[in-house]
């Protein structure tokens, strides 16, 4: 987990927003609280291979901190993950994000059948139908019931992961992680 003040500049003068020299100092602070959650739930990431049956290709990912002011969204790549004024909510999105790294370091092994079952669903949809799919087991096992319940603070509701939910409702998480990946 890591601060780029350059990242962090240019996103602000994208958003035309002033720069905060102090934000180091924040995103310091920031990072130790979320290392202490994950390594409070240290086996996320093995989790993650499990539910998923893939595996972590590279050892190290890099999560860039930024100024939730500055940057509109996180994203997963480069990883970049927005300091929410709840760290939970961080964590909840940085699993999202995970899942889509985890998945395009093994998109070749997603199959053709899960792209040719859901053609009809733009790519948006289509990948947060497998994302969704994974994040709904990987919560049951961990999270459900507990303060970090990954679907509470995550933007669930955004209408293109809407309609995937719904479709994971429909077709069964565990049907579609195993239809998904190619053995
Ligand atoms: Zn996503």
């Amino acid at each position: 987990m890591t601060y780029s003040h350059i990242y962090d500049m240019t996103l602000a003068n994208i958003s035309k927003r002033r720069y905060q020299k102090a934000a180091w100092k924040k995103a310091t602070a920031y990072s130790k609280h979320l290392r202490k959650m994950l390594a409070d739930h240290k086996g996320v990431l093995k989790a993650m291979e499990d539910v998923s049956k893939l595996r972590w290709k590279e050892r190290k990912i890099t999560v860039y901190l930024v100024n939730a002011k500055y940057s509109p969204i996180s994203f997963s790549s480069p990883l970049t993950l927005k300091m929410y004024k709840d760290p939970r909510k961080a964590f909840g999105v940085l699993v999202h994000e995970l899942i889509h790294n985890i998945l395009s370091q093994n998109w070749g092994s997603v199959s053709a059948a899960f792209h040719s079952k859901y053609a009809k669903e733009n790519m948006n949809v289509r990948i947060h139908i497998l994302v969704g799919a994974i994040l709904v087991i990987l919560n049951e096992r961990l999270f459900k019931d507990s303060q970090l319940d990954l679907f509470k603070y995550d933007r669930w509701d955004y209408a293109p992961y809407k309609r995937a939910l719904n479709i994971i409702n429909r077709d069964g998480a565990r049907n579609i992680v195993e239809g998904a990946v190619r053995k």
